[in-house]
């Protein structure tokens, strides 16, 4: 049988918090954790920044979840890639030397 003890760790706190970002957890646990809070002030500052970051992931950084590049730009995108690999060839990195022509004449950047 698996004892219980009274607090739990801090270990156990951190995994805790972590997860009730993600889901609702057991009564038994929220209370360990309630408790383990109250007398931990280094989890509970961990327990502020964690609820930090998921508030600005959910909230500020939620519009470019659903973000998509337009089919213009891709292909402009994909000739940009391509004419840069053309000219720079395989493992080179666009050295001067290798310059041609079409590079002073292009005008799309
Ligand atoms: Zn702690």
């Amino acid at each position: 049988m698996k004892r219980r003890h009274f607090m739990m760790t801090c270990k156990e706190a951190a995994q805790s918090i972590s997860r009730t970002q993600d889901l609702r957890l057991p009564l038994s646990e929220r209370i360990g954790l309630r408790m383990h809070l109250l007398f931990c002030a280094s989890c509970r500052q961990y327990d502020r920044q964690v609820r930090w970051l998921h508030h600005i992931f959910s909230t500020v950084a939620a519009p470019w979840r659903e973000a998509r590049l337009g089919d213009e730009f891709k292909s402009r995108l994909c000739q940009q890639m391509r004419r840069y690999e053309a000219k720079a060839g395989p493992g080179e990195a666009n050295p001067e030397g290798k310059r041609d022509a079409t590079d002073s004449k292009s005008t799309d950047q």
